[in-house]
Parts: structure tokens; sequence; C-alpha cells
């Protein structure tokens, strides 16, 4: 920064040569800037720039260094939300980015309210084959977010559903699996329901260790997690989960590797909620997976777990999800032992229940 700030001062001495930086065009600094902001690790990588001197600041907003940058780069803390961060998003979602459409649709819709403007910025990105637009606008039309009960609309929840999951969404794959499985808003087909739920375990797994791999070049690690896999497996024949369907394809894998890591989206909404940044309205919880921060928008919007009746999600992916990291370890019937009541039926939530 300090440096770039001398380089600024320089020409304006008349007894020294004018920086090199000054004679270098506008577009080829244009084009380094946009390698910057796609690749950028966090917002300040790309802010530090801006604030370095007004040649950076002015040619860094440039529509073609905005319409580049890349979900991290709008990867802000929800405490450090700020009417200029909310600017930037926008100039980004003029200049075309997509990633900015996602997020600030999201922030619209579940943090500031404005579920109208929220939900045509999403719509906007899922236009453009937006994976994680394309399904969120799915969980809000599965769960009628925004709306009443009425408004859930299961047909357009599982065609935006499919569309994000033929785009490799893991989580769109999931949750279509499970409405095939279900037949909730489509034909049942329990077999091609199977199907899509192994392909999403397989996916994951591989983005697992493809990650694995990345961090640690040697193999060791990455075999040490498929026998532990294997080992799980085995086990699991002998004691498989409670399921309401009966299968327990979702629980193969999962509690040893790491949680999958949260979209700048999600992480927003959690800490929104988590940080005490945004209040939830009365009577409404936020998605019990923790990687997720969806709140409700109406009381009782969330399917509960029908086993302990102590946590909610927005999505059967959440669910599912949430069972193989965390819930499966610290779910248990208590609340049904004291009432007597072994049907796990949910008599106040709307959605339907699933345990994964
Ligand atoms: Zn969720
Ligand atoms: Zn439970």
């Amino acid at each position: 920064m300090t440096i770039h700030r001398k380089k600024q001062r320089t020409p304006r001495k008349p007894t020294e040569k004018s920086d090199l930086f000054d004679g270098l065009p506008d577009d080829l600094v244009v084009c380094i800037l946009s390698k910057l902001s796609s690749s950028a690790s966090s917002p300040s990588d790309f802010i530090n720039v801006l604030i370095t001197c007004k040649r950076l600041n002015q040619l860094g907003l440039h529509q073609v260094v905005l319409s580049k940058a890349g979900p991290r780069a709008f990867a802000v803390k929800a405490k450090n939300w700020s009417e200029y961060a909310h600017r930037f998003l926008k100039r980004c979602v003029n200049a075309g980015n997509v990633e900015a459409c996602y997020i600030l649709g999201m922030i619209r819709f579940y943090c500031l309210q404005s579920r109208g403007s929220g939900a045509s910025l999403m719509a906007k990105a899922a236009i453009k084959s937006h994976a994680p637009a394309l399904y969120s606008l799915s969980v809000i039309q599965f769960n009628g977010s925004g709306g009443s009960k009425n408004d859930k609309d299961l047909r357009a929840g599982v065609a935006l559903c499919a569309r994000a999951a033929f785009l490799g969404h893991i989580d769109a794959l999931r949750e279509l699996g499970h409405c095939l499985q279900d037949g909730y808003g489509v034909h049942r087909n329990i077999t091609e329901g199977r199907r899509l739920l192994v392909q999403a375990n397989a996916r994951e797994l591989a983005s697992v260790l493809r990650m694995v791999t990345l961090s640690s070049p040697s193999s060791r690690d990455s075999r040490c997690l498929l026998t532990c896999h294997a080992r799980r497996h085995q086990l699991q024949q002998h004691h498989p989960p409670i399921t309401g369907s009966g299968f327990s394809l979702l629980s193969d894998f999962g509690c040893n590797v790491p949680a999958p890591e949260a979209h700048p989206a999600n992480r927003f909404l959690t800490e929104w909620f988590g940080s005490g940044c945004g209040l939830l309205g009365h009577g409404l919880r936020l998605c019990s997976h923790g990687g997720c921060g969806r709140p409700e928008t109406r009381p009782h919007e969330f399917r509960r777990c029908s086993i302990c009746n102590l946590v909610n999600y927005c999505s059967r992916a959440c669910q599912a999800l949430d069972w193989k990291l965390r819930h499966k370890a610290e779910c248990a019937p208590i609340e049904q032992w004291i009432d007597g009541d072994g049907d796990g039926d949910n008599t106040d939530d709307e959605g339907a229940d699933i345990n994964a």
C-alpha cells in the first residue's frame, strides 16, 4: 500500500522520471485487477487495492473487474455489513456479476426481509444457471418462504432443484433424491431416488478427497479416510440407523470427513443471526444445520426431526447432512418416552419429517 502511494507521489516531483506504473495502459491494469478480483480469498484482498491510490480505485471499480469478482471477494462478515458493502454488491450486480446477485439476493431475502427484491436477484442468477441460486429458490418454493403455507409450490421446487442437481449441486441432488423416494412434489420413484442419493454421496466423498489430496499431497490421509468409511459401513450393516424410508445410504460416509465448506452466503446468514446482528422474529427458528443459516419466515415453516422433536431443518438436504455430521450422535427420543407418544408425528410443524 505504502509503496504504491510513494509511486503515486513520485511523478509530482519534476526532477524524477515518471513512474513505471503510470506508464501501464489502463486495459492491462484492468486485466490484472480482474484476475485479482476473481481469485481474491477475502473482501479485504480486493478492498486494499481499491484504497491504494486514485487510479487503482477507479480501475478497480471498472465494470469488467466487478463482473469477474468471485464469491470469496463477497464473503463479507455479518458484523462488517454496512451501507458501503451493500452499495459495492449493488455495483457488482449492475456489472452483471451472478455471484453478487446470489449473495445480495440471499441477504436481502433472509436478513433484510426484502423478500421481493431478494428473490428476483436470486432469479437473475438462476437464469444464468447459478446452481446455488437455483437450489435456494427451490428451498423457498418447497417451504413457501416469505408467504403462507398455501404458497408452497412443490412442483416448482422440484423443477428448480432438478436444474441445480443437473449442474452438479450436491445438496440439490440429495434433496431431489429424497423427493423421488417419498413422492414429494414428483411422481414417486424409489430406485431413481436412491440412485441420486448414492450419486450425491459419491460426489461429496470425491470433493472431500480432492480437498484432502490438495491439502496433503501424500495419499495416506485419503487411504485412511476410505478405511474409516469402509469400517463404518461394515458396522452400519449390523446396526442400521433408524430411517423413515428404510435406506441407510446417507449414513454411508460422513462422520470422519470435515463438513463441506459453506457458501459465503450461508456463512453470512449464520453469522447474522448467530451474532445478534439480525434478530429472528418471535417464534421463528434457524435451520439446525450449522452450515445453512436459513431462518424461518413464519412460525413452524421448517420440518423437524421426528425422533427427538428438538431440531428443525429448511430442507431434506440440510437434515440429511446434519444427521451425518452431528445429529446422529445426539438424537434420542426422550420426549416421546415421557409423552408416551411413540409415533413421532409432528403436530404443529408443517414440514413432513424424514430421518436420513
Ligand atoms: Zn438448512
Ligand atoms: Zn433428532
